[in-house]
């Protein structure tokens, strides 16, 4: 098994004179987020499962950032021998966790990366879309582009993600609901939440899709559509 280190949060909880962290502040989507997560929520896309390849893509990307970081930081150097990705599928209560070390993401990254249609991939997919309104196209859309991120919104009412960046000193979450044009940032204040860096990403499956939510289906997804990764994938398995 693993946890995670909280030691700098403890001391921070514990200094009495620090004040209390600033409230949730709340962000409207980008326009085109906006229709893309309609699209994602209300599909009847059946390849549902996607979510997995998606997030655990970014998740080697952000520790394909941290290492290439590390060769020319000294300060980061020592980590570089800490870069994986852990799964948890909580069955009971059907949530699946996605934790990794890489990059994490400042509160302004956030602002940038979690709101509004950077990367080109999902670009080209609206695009695509629009070329075929008429056609009814979009379930095969999703599967051919893939939409990234907001892919776990196939498979989840309510997603967050905590990341801490080594540009920042603080641990920031991202919260976002499956039926919302808005979603929040807040600091993370929970000691027991809190990461040295990188990202972990909380899925709370919808109610038919809490069968995602099984470390054995999770092991099978992970070597079915992400055996390329370069990097460690654990998958969270109770010990009889
Ligand atoms: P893409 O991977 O094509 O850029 P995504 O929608 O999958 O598009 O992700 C959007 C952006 O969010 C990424 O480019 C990255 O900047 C950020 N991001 C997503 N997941 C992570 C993560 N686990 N760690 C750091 N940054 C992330
Ligand atoms: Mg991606």
């Amino acid at each position: 098994g693993y946890r995670y280190e909280s030691s700098a949060a403890a001391a921070a909880a514990s200094d009495s004179s620090s004040q209390a962290p600033p409230p949730a502040e709340k962000f409207e989507y980008q326009a085109e987020v906006s229709r893309l997560m309609d699209l994602i929520v209300n599909s009847l896309y059946s390849n549902k499962e996607v979510f997995l390849r998606e997030l655990i893509s970014n998740a080697s990307d952000a520790l394909d950032k941290l290492r290439y970081l590390s060769v020319t930081n000294p300060e980061l150097s020592k980590v570089a021998a800490d870069l994986d990705i852990r799964i948890y599928a909580d069955k009971e209560n059907g949530v699946i966790t996605l934790t990794d070390s890489g990059i994490g993401m400042t509160r302004q990254e956030i602002v940038d990366c979690l709101g509004t249609i950077a990367q080109s991939g999902t670009a080209k997919f609206l695009k695509a879309l629009k070329d075929n309104k008429d056609a009814g196209g979009d379930n095969n859309l999703i599967g051919q582009f893939g939409v990234g991120f907001y892919s776990a919104f196939l498979v989840a009412d309510r997603v967050t993600v905590s990341t801490k960046s080594p540009k920042s000193d603080k641990q920031y979450v991202w919260e976002g609901e499956a039926d919302s044009s808005s979603y929040t940032i807040k600091e993370e204040t929970d000691p027991q939440l809190m990461i040295p860096r990188g990202t972990r990403i909380t899925l709370h499956l919808k109610r038919d899709d809490k069968g995602f939510a099984d470390p054995e289906r999770v092991q099978k997804l992970v070597k079915n559509y992400s055996q390329f990764v370069s990097f460690p994938i654990y998958t969270w398995q109770e010990k009889g």
